[in-house]
């Protein structure tokens, strides 16, 4: 137990700005923005700032270590004065007298607190009263046409879940969790330490208020299942690879009434063989013709979902030359309305590999025509 008298008078969420649903990658971003514009390189003898760093670097120091924001949750949680009224307010009035603690008072309290079974069941079975369900990290795979046009798809992944067997009740089909006796459902029991009263988690039920007495055989008790299952969900419209999509709800199964987790999924978009993506505009390349370069053309321009559109090039135009077509790109619908990329085009200009006899006459036609130019420039400035 590393808990500290910090722990109960200072809200580190607060220091950092975030809050306390803030997942790890959010903490780390709030500290680094922090900790860059208050570092005393950067504000030389501003005593304020200085102060202000080292408040963010100890709130981080917590908050950036799971087991260590687990254990200042827990303790924030059921607060010195107790679960009852204050719980979330802070400690309020409540002041500490250091002295009285020491020589291991403190920890002592703490230990005792946190002594029982409710610690070592691990992950979020842990602690006391209502507890979110952990976020479920999973990867998808999608076409490069369904990330672009959306798609209603199914996930599978194994993960905890509300077990099948007695639907996350954790007691045999059948038989039902009793009220415990001890707390009388409320988790947690009023405890006197001498001059200051607490609540501490109730040992019997272990902070759940209620026993089950015929443990269901799936999950032992638990109601919560790793399995095998499959998550339905709409990827939208214009997804990118490596985008993260959060589905609220859909992760592990919250304990004791608390809400279930998010499910985090992870996009993997597979290239398509003609198409790229920048943004939200496509991209293609087009042959061109010498020719139709030189001359100028209407050439077909294949799109990524309906039919080829035309578009004019004009005479002189280059290879790698790129060329818009407009409204043609990835359609995404946002919150101020409808975007529409453009599909961008990049012509490729092919040099013939084999000529035919018409084709070479042609092209040496064309090569003496040019020579000829040349030469009267040539003459032209000699003279
Ligand atoms: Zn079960
Ligand atoms: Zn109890």
């Amino acid at each position: 137990m590393t808990a500290q008298r910090e722990w109960f008078e200072k809200d580190y969420y607060k220091t950092l700005g975030v809050s306390k649903t803030s997942t790890d990658k959010e903490i780390k971003k709030a500290y680094r923005k922090l900790a860059g514009d208050l570092h005393p390189d950067k504000n030389p003898g501003n005593s304020v700032a200085e102060e202000k760093f080292k408040d963010v670097s100890a709130a981080y120091d917590v908050l950036g270590d799971e087991t260590k924001r687990k254990e200042y949750d827990e303790v924030r949680a059921i607060g010195p004065m107790g679960g009852g009224g204050n719980r979330g307010g802070g400690p309020g009035g409540f002041s500490f007298n250091v002295g009285d603690m020491q020589g291991g008072g403190l920890g002592d309290l703490l230990g005792n607190v946190f002594g029982g079974g409710g610690r070592n069941r691990g992950g979020s079975s842990a602690g006391v009263g209502p507890r979110r369900g952990a976020d479920v990290e999973a990867q998808l795979t999608v076409d490069f046409e369904d990330a672009v046009a959306g798609i209603e798809t199914s996930l599978f992944l194994t993960a905890d879940a509300s077990c099948s067997t007695c639907s996350g009740s954790g007691a045999r089909p059948g038989t039902s969790p009793k009220v415990c006796q001890n707390c009388g459902g409320r988790g947690v029991v009023d405890d006197n330490q001498g001059f200051f009263a607490m609540s501490t988690p109730c040992h019997v039920c272990n902070g759940a208020g209620s026993i089950i007495e015929y443990k269901c055989d799936t999950c032992r008790g638990t109601g919560i299942e790793r399995r095998p299952r499959e998550v339905k969900t709409r990827i939208p419209a214009g997804v990118k690879d490596g985008q993260t999509i959060r589905l609220k709800g859909r992760g592990s199964p919250g304990r004791h009434g608390g809400p279930a987790g998010d499910l985090l999924v992870q996009l993997k978009v597979t290239p398509h063989p003609r198409f790229g993506r920048n943004g939200d505009d496509l991209t293609v390349t087009v042959p061109v013709s010498f020719a139709d370069a030189a001359l100028g053309a209407e050439i077909d321009v294949p799109t990524l979902n309906g039919s080829p559109v035309t578009l004019r090039v004009k005479p002189g135009t280059q290879p790698g030359s790129r060329h818009r077509v407009k409204d043609k790109g990835v359609v995404r619908t946002t919150k101020s309305g409808t975007k529409r990329g453009h599909l961008i085009v990049t012509v490729d200009v092919v040099v013939p590999s084999e000529l035919n006899e018409a084709q070479r006459a042609a092209v040496e036609a064309f090569a003496a025509a040019s020579t000829v130019e040349s030469s009267d420039e040539a003459d032209g400035k000699a003279s």
